[in-house]
């Protein structure tokens, strides 16, 4: 069974000092049930810290979230509105992030059913081609006295698509063009920027709300760099058993790993239903939990052999004669980074922790 660990005072030190690094308000983004680390105690955990502004992705997630969250939390839906929930938004009081002509369309005759201006967000598209008002969308906008009587525009928001980049010349230009669009009748709108990786891209980045994600859960927004962030998780599985095989015999579906010495392996009660991803199969390695030597978070590490299959992983457990069924392993967490897994795995971080499914359980507690 895999034990999600959960350090939500880490989690909160990461949302603090990525806000003393904006100097300008951020948001708390828990969509996707908050990276898969739990919306329903991350989000509360974040207003008491100061968030006021909540993102997620859809009109379930927001209403969700409603009853955990003081009245002033400004809930926003990243993928706008959908008018089959209308009644989800009002009823909830959520606010969607508008991103082309028909859901403004939508979103205004829905306002003015009620007789009263509803709460929105404006997404501008300054590069990424997937969401956003183009520049013809915005200038009809701008002379679009219904829908600015409709609306009261929270915020123009942009998504950059290469923050983690910090030489990528669309960074500069993303903000320029997000500054373009709050012109005219909309200028004076506060403005929304930068991601996790945008709050280390300097001034010219700073917004009246930033909107960081990944590094509040501990991945690095920095990649070329060390990761300034704090780890909050740790993903533990138990070994169910320890077995002796010789040279030349092969470990689990298709015998993709076959052994060149005798060797110990350890199985251990976590497979890619738990979100330890079968591409991992013959790359990762596992830390030996809790660390009994060394300093800090070094702990010995132990080979992934094998395929990953749906409840069990296999592990080369031969240089660790301590070793005994039943100890733990940490397949993610401090001495194993999201990152690191990503990397093992073709993936990033992100998806790592959004495929988790402790099936153990989740804990909050410090690491
Ligand atoms: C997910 C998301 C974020 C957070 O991005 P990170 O890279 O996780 O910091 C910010 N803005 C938008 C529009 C998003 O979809």
């Amino acid at each position: 069974m895999t034990t999600l660990t959960i350090d939500l005072e880490a989690i909160a030190a990461n949302w603090r000092w990525l806000a003393a690094r904006h100097g300008q308000p951020i948001a708390a983004i828990v969509k996707a049930d908050a990276y898969g680390l739990g919306a329903d105690r991350v989000a509360p955990r974040l207003y008491a810290e100061g968030a006021r502004h909540f993102f997620v992705a859809y009109p379930q997630e927001g209403a969700a979230l409603r009853p955990l969250l003081p009245p002033d939390a400004v809930i926003a839906i990243l993928n706008g509105f959908f008018p089959s929930h209308a009644d989800t938004y009002l009823a909830r009081h959520l606010t969607p992030v508008l991103g082309n002509r028909e859901e403004i369309a939508a979103y205004t005759a829905c306002a003015a059913a009620q007789a009263r201006r509803l709460p929105a967000m404006i997404h501008v598209d300054t590069g990424m081609n997937r969401l956003g008002l183009t520049p013809q969308d915005t200038a009809a906008l701008q002379t679009d006295p219904a829908a600015l009587q409709a609306l009261n525009i929270g915020f123009l928001m942009t998504h950059l698509a290469s923050a983690e980049y910090a030489g990528d010349p669309g960074n500069i230009r993303q903000a320029h063009s997000l500054r373009h669009a709050a012109s005219g009748a909309l200028a004076g709108i506060p403005l929304s920027l930068a991601n996790s990786s945008g709050v280390f891209l300097g001034a010219g980045f700073v917004s009246h709300l930033a909107r960081p994600g990944a590094a509040v859960y501990g991945i690095n927004p920095t990649p070329a760099q060390p990761n300034p962030m704090r780890p909050v998780l740790r993903l533990t599985a138990p070994i169910l058993q320890l077995r002796r095989i010789p040279a030349g015999a092969s470990v689990g579906y298709n015998a993709i790993w076959t052994a060149q010495r005798p060797t110990t392996v350890a199985t251990v009660s976590a497979g890619y239903a738990d979100g330890y991803h079968r591409a991992l199969s013959n790359r990762a390695e596992a830390a030996i939990h809790p660390v009994t030597q060394g300093s800090g978070f070094d702990a010995a590490r132990l080979p992934l052999i094998g395929r990953v299959s749906m409840d069990l992983a296999t592990f080369d457990a031969t240089d660790h004669p301590g070793l005994r069924q039943g100890d733990l392993l940490e397949l993610i967490g401090p001495a194993v980074p999201p990152d690191e897994v990503a990397e093992w795995a073709g993936t990033n971080g992100y998806e790592v922790l959004t495929s988790l499914k402790p099936r153990g359980g989740r804990v909050y507690s410090a690491l």
